[in-house]
């Protein structure tokens, strides 16, 4: 599948990470963790931010002008979804402080 124009899209959002509408953004939201791998390390570093806000009750914001940046868009809720899941997994094993850092998917 490839992406669509997304600016054609119904409600199109500048700042949504994966678009509702597009067939390539909601095949990777419907694709779990592996579609989570295919962002690169900017988006995920954002959809990680977005999940924390949404999920764990965080006030971060996503390192552009979306303060305390919330889900944009139904397949980022989705996407999101198995990040947060990832991360209640990851909790059962390790350091409960380290897992929801705000910054561990930052490369900058
Ligand atoms: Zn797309």
């Amino acid at each position: 599948m490839a992406h669509v124009a997304h600016q054609a899209l119904l409600g199109y959002d500048p700042e949504a990470i994966l678009k509702d509408g597009c067939p390539e953004c909601e095949r990777r939201a419907n694709s779990g963790l592996r579609g989570i791998l295919e962002l690169d390390a900017n988006n995920l570093n954002r959809l990680w931010r977005r999940m924390l806000n949404e999920r764990m009750s965080f006030q971060v914001n996503d390192q552009h002008q979306d303060k305390w940046g919330r889900y944009r868009s139904a397949c980022e809720q989705q996407a999101g979804e198995q990040l947060y899941l990832l991360g209640v997994l990851e909790e059962k094993r390790r350091n409960p402080s380290d897992t929801w850092d705000p910054d561990r998917f930052d490369v900058s």
